[in-house]
């Protein structure tokens, strides 16, 4: 459903371009939740906006393609953005809470999105609207009340279903729940699991919380300095990681339903991507570096069935 093929994004800075986003290809097929993994800065967040063709000078889209049911979704005009955006996928930010129109009621906020693209009644779009909050967990009577008039966690089941709306095929969510407490994250990720599962659509997964990926994960991509460094599904990936940085990462959470610990699997820190390390990106940090490691890119391999990783170890 979703292509992504060899896509390029720099960020254009006085010191030369910032290599954000360095030939990165995978693909999402309906129904799938498909995850991207990596610390901060790897890259995740962009290609979330480079699909969704947000993204604003000094960001660029470099190179690579990207299909979505088999248009090129970075050939598509101002009209052709406005139906792929909302109508065939929608997207859920971290701060999206936040940026409720504070005074709108809900369901205005949800009916604008509607009378916008499906030209409703106004009675059958109120209803609509009605009917997503319910659909999110929250008492349809409350469409009429004000963003400050609910918490945190139902202000974001609000984003989500503004976000499903027009019942897209493909979501994407960036850190969807992140800024809200444990409990409430489960929640919500379980709720938009079963609605995943009534509706149909997929979901492209970003978070830099592993435990919660792992969960809620048909399969994930590890982004490591603006590659895909392994690829695999995520319970493959969580009980075989291969790559030495997926073993970093897995080794900083002791267990999938246990406390969650902060990064300290990793010694050093993301390397400059204005000139990335030469070789495998990740081999000033790699405690397995060899010699060949600092001159030849490895390139990602399919190791075993479905499972892919760019590393000289195999
Ligand atoms: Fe480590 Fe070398 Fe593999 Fe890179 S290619 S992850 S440096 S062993
Ligand atoms: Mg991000």
């Amino acid at each position: 459903m979703l292509e992504v093929e060899k896509l390029h994004v720099r960020y254009l800075t006085p010191r030369g371009p910032v290599r954000a986003v360095d030939g990165v290809s995978f693909n999402i097929t309906p129904g799938e939740v498909f995850g991207l993994a990596g610390e901060s800065g790897s890259g995740k967040s962009t290609i979330a906006h480079a699909i969704m063709r947000l993204l604003h000078p000094p960001a660029v889209i470099t190179g690579g393609q990207v299909h979505f049911g088999g248009d090129d979704v970075l050939d598509m005009d101002d009209d052709e953005l406005n139906e792929f955006r909302w109508g065939q996928v929608s997207m859920v930010f971290q701060s999206a809470m936040n940026a409720l129109n504070p005074v709108l009621t809900v369901g205005e906020q949800i009916t604008d999105v509607i009378d916008r693209h499906l030209h409703l009644p106004k009675k059958e779009a109120r209803e609509r609207a009605a009917f997503l909050l319910d659909l999110v967990g929250i008492e349809p009577s409350r469409i009429d009340s004000y963003p400050h008039q609910l918490s945190g966690g139902m202000r974001q089941r609000v984003v989500i279903a503004i976000a499903l709306a027009l019942n897209p095929p493909l979501m994407i969510m960036d850190e969807p729940t992140t800024a809200l407490d444990v409990v409430v994250q489960k929640e919500i990720m379980q709720q938009i699991e079963q609605l995943k599962e009534k509706m149909g659509f997929s979901i492209l997964f970003i978070t830099h919380d592993l435990s919660l990926m792992v969960e809620f994960s048909d399969r994930i991509g590890v982004m490591y300095a603006g590659e895909i460094v392994e690829l695999a599904p995520a319970k493959e990936l969580f009980e075989n990681p291969l790559h030495p940085y997926t073993q970093g990462l897995m080794n900083s959470f002791p267990s999938i339903t246990g406390p969650k610990v902060k990064l300290t699997g990793i010694p050093g820190a993301p390397p400059d991507m204005v000139e990335p390390p030469s070789g495998c990106r990740f081999h000033p940090r790699c405690p397995h570096a060899m010699e060949k490691c600092s001159t030849i890119v490895p390139r990602l391999q399919e190791i075993k069935p479905e499972h892919f990783v760019a590393c000289h170890l195999y």
